[in-house]
């Protein structure tokens, strides 16, 4: 069943529904500006693209779309060889070990998921010696550790201090904040939490303004706690398999 995924061929029907998956994505945005005052082009669409093949993310760029993510180093590193030519903002989303670092750093342009020290300076000397310059976010936890926490972050306490790391890190550039929702509950309370993160990161970094929060399902949330980019896979690209 997977191997069809993994097919290079984009039908017109394919097309389609990712043009209407997309279309349906901005204007969820559009409204979700509109409700808070904030101006759309205030917030960038992110794409994630994972477990979707490469010919989709070309499709996707064929109807606009600028910004993708991948949650697995070697599907980045992947896709990004493939499409190079195209122009696409690689973005990578998922939990970095750091033996995987200096495989992406070759091939993406922001990473979200910083949330420890080794990461930052492991990503960062790989980032330089392969003569490129990363966006790094700072992840935020914002599940509570005692359940187990399988998003990542890092705890509200050690934001700062490792913004002020990645910002001292060569091969790196601090962009901002980012967070996931934990599932299940009501997702205003933890965008509070992580907006005020991202104030925090702010007023030692002025230029770090980036949010990155918000997915399929609270886009609306997010936008409404300051938001500067959304990821969004499955209400575009489809519901991801089960993981088996
Ligand atoms: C998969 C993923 C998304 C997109 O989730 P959807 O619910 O498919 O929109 C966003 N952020 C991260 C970190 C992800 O892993």
């Amino acid at each position: 069943m997977a191997d069809a995924r993994l097919s290079d061929a984009t039908t017109p029907a394919r097309i389609r529904e990712l043009a209407v998956g997309l279309a349906a994505v901005r204007s969820r945005i559009e409204a979700a500006c509109r409700t808070v005052s904030r101006d759309t082009s205030e917030v960038t669409l992110v794409v994630v693209t994972k477990t979707w093949p490469a010919a989709d993310v070309a499709a996707l760029h064929g109807l606009g779309a600028r910004d993708i993510a991948e949650n697995r180093a070697q599907e980045l590193v992947a896709k990004a060889r493939e499409l190079r030519a195209l122009g696409v903002t690689w973005h990578f989303v998922g939990q970095l070990q750091t033996n995987k670092a200096a495989a992406v750093a070759g091939s993406v342009d922001v990473v979200h998921s910083l949330d420890r020290p080794k990461l930052v300076t492991t990503l960062g000397r790989a980032a330089h010696d392969a003569g490129r310059v990363v966006r790094g976010l700072v992840q935020v936890r914002l599940d509570d550790p005692s359940a187990g926490s399988g998003r990542g972050g890092a705890d509200d306490g050690d934001v700062v201090a490792l913004s002020d790391l990645v910002a001292a890190t060569e091969g790196l550039v601090l962009a901002g904040v980012m967070g996931v929702a934990p599932m299940g509950t009501d997702p205003g309370p933890a965008f509070a939490r992580l907006q005020q993160a991202a104030d925090a990161v702010r007023r030692a970094h002025p230029q770090a303004d980036w949010l990155s929060a918000g997915m399929s399902g609270d886009l609306e949330a997010a936008v409404a706690h300051g938001a500067t980019h959304v990821r969004v896979g499955s209400a575009i690209l489809g519901s991801r398999p089960a993981p088996g």
